[in-house]
């Protein structure tokens, strides 16, 4: 992608595409309560400085949260565009490098970046993520085929069902041997 496509794509991404795109990777099937995971959600108004961020107030527990709240975009030093084009990126498939010049910020930052979105929009702390069955690299395997079970079956055949044990067996690794080396 040529510097000036990135120009124009960075114009496309206004606030409001921005929070709706954000509202489309946490809540694919409705907002939920970040507190007590209830769906009984009402809209309560929106933000005065960033008029696209909606606030929400929770039925169950009373609770107020917004688009951003309990996310890694929160009070993150950089604009939430950045970090949009970085999840549309990794969405594309682009690897750190190219995001990272894509959107002209340092490897490593882009590292962290993609880790940090990698683990879930509301991810709050490593405990919490490293439990259960949280697998890094199934990230995109579960959201493209959520609710399809069929397709993926018919698609994926036993080829796809031994690509995916050997990915999350090395993800196991990776995951075991950054734990053991810390
Ligand atoms: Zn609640």
């Amino acid at each position: 992608m040529a510097a000036s496509d990135l120009v124009n794509l960075s114009g496309l991404m206004d606030d409001a595409k921005c929070f709706a795109m954000v509202r489309e990777h946490r809540w694919p099937e409705g907002v939920r309560c970040p507190a007590c995971d209830s769906g009984a959600v009402i809209r309560d108004g929106c933000d005065d400085t960033q008029p696209h961020r909606q606030h929400y107030r929770c039925k169950a527990c009373a609770g107020r949260f917004d688009d951003l709240t309990g996310t890694v975009l929160a009070g993150h030093h950089q604009p939430l565009r950045v970090w949009v084009l970085c999840l549309y990126f990794m969405g594309l498939n682009l690897s750190n490098r190219q995001i990272a010049s894509e959107l002209g910020l340092d490897g490593s930052d882009v590292q962290i970046m993609t880790e940090q979105l990698r683990r879930g929009l509301a991810a709050k702390t490593p405990e919490v993520t490293l439990k259960g069955e949280v697998e890094i690299d199934e990230v995109y395997v579960v959201a493209g085929h959520k609710g399809q079970p069929a397709v993926v079956a018919k698609r994926g055949g036993s080829d796809g069902a031994a690509s995916w044990q050997a990915r999350r067996a090395a993800a196991r690794w990776r995951r075991t041997s950054r734990r053991s080396s810390a």
